[in-house]
């Protein structure tokens, strides 16, 4: 019989996959996150939605990442998430701080009027490569922002390329949002 213990972290993980797929997050990535069954995630998906759930493959490349606008919104999220790293204890799990962290960036990108370029799946994505790390974040001389980079393409001094293109792109609240005084504004709820 389960103890006590095992039974409420089952139930934590319930509580999880439900709280991830409402974010937005595909059934095998909820899958590798909580290690409940793909079965019972698909027709937990089913309920919550009230459509099948979307097949194809998860992200899978770095590369996407990099590249220009996707880049500022990657390192906005990464900026958000890092600060709860900090102050989280052992009890708190990566989910529960991707959700919370991901919640924060909706907020922020819906606030300044911004298409939402990074998905729940690539957030996930981007946390387990800085986690490997091939993926560092480098910050930018000018504005302080923190931006990622490839660990082989580190440079020397760096401008970010809301700084190189200031005062004309749209995205200039991104690179204010990025900054570290911006990200420690960041809570738990
Ligand atoms: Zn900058």
């Amino acid at each position: 019989m389960a103890t006590r213990r095992e039974l409420s972290q089952e139930i934590q993980r319930y509580r999880q996959a439900e709280a991830l797929l409402r974010l937005g997050l595909r059934v095998p990535v909820v899958c590798e996150m909580t290690r409940l069954s793909h079965w019972f995630l698909r027709k937990l998906a089913l309920e919550i939605s009230g459509e099948a759930p979307a097949k194809g493959q998860v992200p899978n490349s770095e590369l996407w990442y990099l590249r220009g606008r996707n880049n500022l919104h990657a390192s906005l999220f990464l900026s958000l998430y890092r600060p709860l790293q900090q102050v989280a204890d052992d009890a708190v799990e990566p989910a529960e701080m991707l959700i919370v962290a991901f919640q924060r960036y909706r907020e922020i990108i819906e606030a300044a009027g911004l298409p939402e370029v990074l998905t729940p799946d690539r957030a996930w994505w981007l946390l387990k490569s800085v986690r490997i790390p091939s993926l560092k974040a480098i910050e930018c001389q000018q504005c302080g922002g923190r931006y990622l980079m490839h660990q082989e393409d580190l440079p020397g001094p760096y401008r970010c390329v809301c700084c190189l293109a200031r005062p004309s792109l749209p995205d200039a609240a991104l690179a204010d949002a990025s900054r570290p005084d911006a990200a420690r504004s960041v809570s738990f709820r």
